[in-house]
């Protein structure tokens, strides 16, 4: 059953999330219309909407939430966002989603967090992303079984020049550093 999120009671994990969020606070003017998940381009692979996440996160329903696949559907393209008629920043909320799931152990049975965090690293080393090694890195390190299936379209990417064999580090790699290193500082995390 969806609960109405416009009512005047609000769960401690709503208050969390609201709290993990920047502009956080305008979800408590969602209107259950239904435009966030009509608008998502990966809505359909989402074991919830945006929409019955935010009436999951006001009844309470903590686990869940922090369980299911809706916040790593997400790609962050912010089709959601800019449709939403109340302002809601469902984009961040989404993110908050996924930094509570990781930190509260719910993360485990998704490959998501592993992949983001190759993705981080190689941001770090080089300033860029490095797709060839992203790929290689992170099945080597969490599915190894599933690398020769990978190798088809590798090397399909390579022969049309869509894929390099080495990453090339951008120029003042130090003050990317230096940026991320205070952003974490800024948002507590490590
Ligand atoms: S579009 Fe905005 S108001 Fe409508 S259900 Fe989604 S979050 Fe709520
Ligand atoms: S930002 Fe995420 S939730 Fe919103 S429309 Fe894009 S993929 Fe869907």
């Amino acid at each position: 059953m969806v609960t109405d999120t416009h009512s005047g009671h609000r769960s401690d994990f709503f208050r969390e999330v609201i709290a993990d969020t920047p502009g956080g606070e305008q979800l408590v003017h969602c209107l259950q219309c239904g435009s966030c998940g009509g608008s998502c381009p990966n809505g359909a692979d989402m074991q919830y909407t945006p929409r019955a996440i935010f009436a999951m996160i006001n009844a309470n329903r903590r686990a869940e939430v922090l369980s299911a696949n809706t916040m790593w559907c997400c790609v962050s393209c912010y089709f959601c966002t800019t449709r939403c008629p109340q302002q809601i920043p469902i984009t961040e909320i989404m993110y908050a989603l996924k930094r509570r799931a990781i930190a509260e152990g719910y993360a485990k049975d998704t490959d998501a967090p592993a992949l983001a965090k190759t993705f981080t690293g190689f941001v770090e080393d080089y300033g860029r992303s490095f797709e060839f090694g992203l790929a290689s890195r992170y099945y080597f390190f969490n599915k190894p079984l599933s690398m020769f299936k990978l190798v088809p379209m590798g090397l399909s990417m390579l022969s049309r020049g869509r894929m390099h064999l080495r990453p090339n580090r951008i120029r003042q790699v130090d003050q990317l550093r230096a940026i991320i290193n205070k952003a974490r500082e800024i948002g507590g995390t490590p």
